[in-house]
């Protein structure tokens, strides 16, 4: 299928290329995003190829049905920036990769517990200008904390996996219970039981109008002050006004995410010399006890073969009308 693959970044062309054996399908790569000024780009297409900050709007996803593309190909799970009603409603065929790696997001979680607990990040620094003292870097233990998944899908679950062998006490919420991480010996509760209970907390269900701005004033209150909070599904989980008011009150003892509100003016460009002007995101950069990742919680080497493979025949199978139903996201997903 002809495809303007919109946001394309080096690595996004590296694993297409590589993937689009025999060159089945003809790829046309564009830097800029998809937002209503770069709709036009798409002119003559079959398809658009979208990533995560593409803003597939209502006047968006029109514009594309009016000038004839036929699909909205995602390189990612998530599709809460697409206007699925007005996709479905125009017969736009909406497709994306609902699993890959879900251990690459797992392990990055991780990683920002790790780091943010035990200071690596400071450490590194410290050491490389010969300054080896270990004051203010202690960490705590994970073995024997309450640790909370919001959200046990493919994500939540591989998380779990990994905190359970580290020792911790594992509590878990989701609107559909997973009954084998329940026979594993993880602990369902309610939303705000979760809060109270956990040292930690890692968000992994997905941004949608029930979710979007669930850590907020009220629920933020609701859990141990001084506990962890990790982010690394959609920005919108979180209303970072309040992260910060919790963060300066010491009532958020730590904040590690890799995904923002505001990301799409910000994340997957290089800004160093530019000024920053979103004043929420360089607030929380001053806290000592935040980490921000730019949404690299995917990027390894597996999930970009994987991204990219299944991209392909996503494509294959619009062209042959033999899509696979588990890759289609369809109306009753979002309601
Ligand atoms: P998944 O569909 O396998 O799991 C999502 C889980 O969330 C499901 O079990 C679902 O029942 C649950 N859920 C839905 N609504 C909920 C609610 N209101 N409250 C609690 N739980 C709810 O998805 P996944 O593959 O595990 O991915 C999870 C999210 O991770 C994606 O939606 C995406 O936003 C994010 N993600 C981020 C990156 C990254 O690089 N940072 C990469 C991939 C995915």
């Amino acid at each position: 299928m002809k495809t303007a693959v919109f946001s394309t970044k080096s690595y996004d062309k590296e694993y297409l290329d590589k993937a689009n054996v025999n060159n089945l399908h003809e790829f046309n790569y564009f830097e800029s995003s998809l937002k209503l000024k770069s709709v036009k780009l798409a002119e003559g297409y079959d398809a658009v190829c979208v990533f995560v900050n593409d803003v597939l709007s209502k006047e968006v996803v029109e514009a594309l049905a009016a000038q004839n593309n036929k699909a909205i190909v995602l390189r990612c799970a998530g599709f809460n920036n697409v206007d699925i009603e007005t996709a479905c409603r125009l017969g736009v065929k909406v497709l994306r990769v609902p699993a890959y790696s879900p251990s690459a997001v797992a392990e990055h979680a991780v990683a920002l517990i790790m780091t943010l607990n035990r200071k690596t990040h400071k450490a590194y620094n410290r050491v490389r200008e010969g300054n080896f003292s270990i004051e203010r870097l202690q960490g705590f233990e994970l073995s024997g904390k309450t640790v909370g998944v919001v959200g046990t899908g493919k994500i939540g679950a591989a998380f779990a996996a990994i905190m359970k062998g580290f020792g911790s006490r594992i509590v878990a919420y989701d609107v559909y219970p997973n009954k084998e991480l329940e026979a594993q010996g993880i602990t369902y509760l309610s939303l705000h039981e979760l809060l109270r209970q956990s040292d930690i907390v890692s968000l992994h269900c997905p941004l949608t109008p029930e979710t979007n701005r669930m850590i907020n004033r009220d629920t933020l209150n609701l859990m141990k002050k001084g506990s962890m909070l990790i982010n690394t599904s959609r920005g919108k989980l979180i209303d970072t006004d309040t992260a910060i008011e919790a963060l300066k009150e010491g009532q958020l003892g730590y904040l590690g995410i890799d995904v923002y509100e505001q990301e799409e003016k910000l994340f997957f460009k290089d800004l160093s010399e530019m000024v920053i002007v979103d004043d929420k995101i360089s607030r929380l950069m001053t806290f000592p006890n935040v980490l921000v990742t730019a949404h690299q919680a995917y990027f390894t080497d597996n999930a970009l073969n994987q991204i990219a493979q299944t991209t392909i025949n996503n494509l294959t199978d619009i062209e042959n009308n033999t899509i696979n139903r588990q890759n289609q996201v369809c109306i009753d997903m979002i309601k």
